[in-house]
């Protein structure tokens, strides 16, 4: 292979190792399931499940979790669940849940009839806090969320204990149900675990289980006044579905314990948490907060802008659902976080779309060519490979004529070394066509180049000259007549920064936006084969880069998206870390 990304390499995650299919080593989690497996844990039963909190939609990180959870759950002959976090109504979005499902189809994993939501077990979660209070774990107190904060102590401090941690478990039931009732406004009241408020892990230090607050959620409508909190619910939830292996990003590594302890004080089945680190992408962010924020102010599209890294965004990019799950099989999971370089997930579409992607001909800034010793009026059909890499998807022809159209950057007047394209006096190859020469270049009254006289040689169709004369350069072409014009979206990275998230820390994120992210070029042509192309289809366009198109596409006003370019940097990358 021309440079293999699945050698290992320092750039992605040099821990990653691949699953068990490739007869490769497993990763830390696989080993952890297979010795469970086999050791007959959970009666050797493999339950994993995705538990997205539906305030946003899923990005490239969530896949990697996605690509985790369903892989391990189908390796081991287990299930993985999707459920909704949903705990918090005031972010949430019927939208998001729509969103969230759509995408890990998309992605190519069924959950199912195990569709989940937090939401489902209110009322049993309700019950355990019942419990709790009943068991003098838990209390109400009427601190304000800002007193609570105040008193959690640091680090180095304890904390402080509420006078309310006194409460009597008959008080504490009371005004549970009167929270529950809807008695009391928005931050009245909270219930609180009583554990320790001088633990050396700030999460044991009375955490809240509930809050009021007296808003509808989009499922359980106006039942509610009271809400888990997400601690409280992620756990019970994973218990209640049968969960055996609760795989989470090492920022839980701290809930962990707060999770044990809930569970232990009602005695109910224990999943196994696990964490592993998230994904970081180069030039991108991906935490939902900061997404949200560039959706709301306008500095991209949408949440399906091609520029982030969002599932609907990437899709939208072109990016196809086995490139993004070759990219997080490749990346693997790890005990370590890192930056991965967005230049391996571009490997992983490039590979893809040239398997799979018709090559087509389009002329992004067109310089027209007259050809003068061409019959004016006469077309000709020529035939062009659609896939070098795919035999099976054949041929289709190209019309020929008089007029053409080159791409501008193809022709130089005056052309530098190396220069090996179209220059005055000089002969090219006109690909899946003839040998053409220009002769003459014609000036507009600004003196701008508008267009070039060439003539061709009619016994070069073949693609060579029967004298033997050989030519440098070839280029790619469009028939004035037939082409079909078109808007194309070209996109670079929308951060400068390699890591924004850590050095917009001070500057904010705006000011390491990339100026250049987004180039609308108007007017290209594109050959008449792609006239009836649809939103979805791909394509690479010969020496451009492969291109899909946008939803915002009608016939008669085409418009393309770059997925990505043919050069491939990650091969540069590979060989600048090679001692
Ligand atoms: P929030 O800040 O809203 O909690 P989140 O990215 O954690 O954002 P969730 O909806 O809670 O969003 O994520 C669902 C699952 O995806 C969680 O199990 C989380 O650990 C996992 N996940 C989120 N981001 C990444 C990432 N970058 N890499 C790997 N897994 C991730
Ligand atoms: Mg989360």
């Amino acid at each position: 292979m021309r440079n293999d990304p699945t050698r290992k390499t320092a750039a992605a995650a040099p821990e990653a190792q691949s699953g068990a299919a490739n007869g490769e080593p497993l990763d830390f989690i696989r080993s952890i399931v297979a010795a469970d497996v086999a050791a007959g844990k959970h009666d050797g039963r493999v339950v994993t499940r995705f538990p997205p909190e539906p305030n946003g939609y899923l990005h490239i990180g969530h896949a990697k979790s996605i690509c985790l959870n369903f892989g391990v759950a189908a390796e081991y002959g287990g299930r993985c669940h999707l459920r909704f976090d949903d705990t918090n109504p005031l972010k949430e979005d019927p939208h998001y849940v729509e969103s969230i499902e759509k995408d890990v189809r998309w992605l190519g994993f069924d959950w199912g009839r195990h569709l989940y939501h937090a939401s489902d077990y209110f009322e049993r979660l309700y019950d355990y806090a019942v419990q709790l209070v009943q068991d003098g774990k838990a209390y109400v107190d009427s601190s304000s969320e800002e007193e609570i904060r105040r008193d959690r102590g640091t680090v180095t401090e304890p904390g402080k204990e509420s006078p309310d941690r006194a409460r009597s478990v008959q008080e504490n039931l009371d005004l549970l149900e009167r929270m529950r009732r809807g008695e009391f406004d928005d931050g009245a009241y909270v219930l609180r675990a009583r554990i320790d408020m001088a633990s050396p892990n700030m999460k044991m230090r009375d955490p809240l289980i509930y809050r009021v607050r007296r808003v509808p959620h989009h499922r359980t409508g106006d039942a509610w006044n009271i809400y888990p909190m997400y601690d409280f619910a992620h756990c019970f939830s994973d218990s209640i579905e049968g969960i055996t292996h609760s795989l989470c990003t090492l920022e839980f590594e701290n809930n962990r314990e707060l999770y044990d302890w809930f569970l232990d004080q009602v005695h109910v089945h224990h999943p196994q948490q696990i964490e592993f680190a998230r994904l970081n992408l180069s030039h991108t962010v991906m935490s939902k907060r900061t997404l949200l924020e560039l959706v709301e102010k306008g500095i991209v599209r949408g949440w399906d802008d091609p520029r982030l890294p969002t599932l609907s965004g990437l899709r939208r990019r072109g990016y196809t659902p086995e490139a993004i799950r070759a990219f997080c099989d490749r990346i693997g999971v790890a005990k370590r976080d890192n930056l991965v370089d967005v230049s391996l997930l571009e490997y992983y579409i490039r590979e893809d779309l040239n398997k799979r992607a018709k090559r087509v001909m389009a002329v992004l800034r067109p310089l027209r060519v007259v050809i003068d010793n061409y019959p004016e009026g006469q077309v000709e059909e020529l035939e062009a490979i659609n896939n070098p890499e795919d035999p099976e998807v054949g041929t289709r022809r190209i019309p020929f004529s008089r007029v053409l159209y080159i791409e501008r950057d193809d022709f130089r007047e005056d052309p530098p070394k190396k220069f090996f394209r179209l220059a005055p006096g000089r002969e090219v190859r006109l690909k899946h066509a003839y040998f053409l020469k220009c002769e003459e270049v014609v000036r507009d009254d600004a003196g701008d180049i508008v267009e070039l006289r060439c003539t061709y040689d009619p016994a070069t169709k073949s693609g060579s000259a029967t004298d033997g004369r050989k030519v440098k350069g070839t280029l790619h072409w469009v028939s004035a007549g037939s082409a079909v014009e078109a808007e194309v979206r070209l996109y670079e990275h929308l951060f400068l920064s390699a890591n924004p998230a850590e050095a917009g820390r001070e500057e904010g994120l705006e000011s390491l936006l990339n100026p250049a992210s987004l180039e609308v070029v108007r007017g290209a042509r594109v050959e008449p084969s792609l006239a009836t192309a649809h939103a979805g289809q791909r394509f690479q366009f010969l020496r451009h880069g492969y291109f899909c198109v946008d939803p915002d596409s009608a016939p008669g006003a085409l418009v393309f998206n770059r997925t990505i370019g043919l050069r491939d940097s990650w091969s540069k990358i590979e060989k600048k870390q090679q001692p």
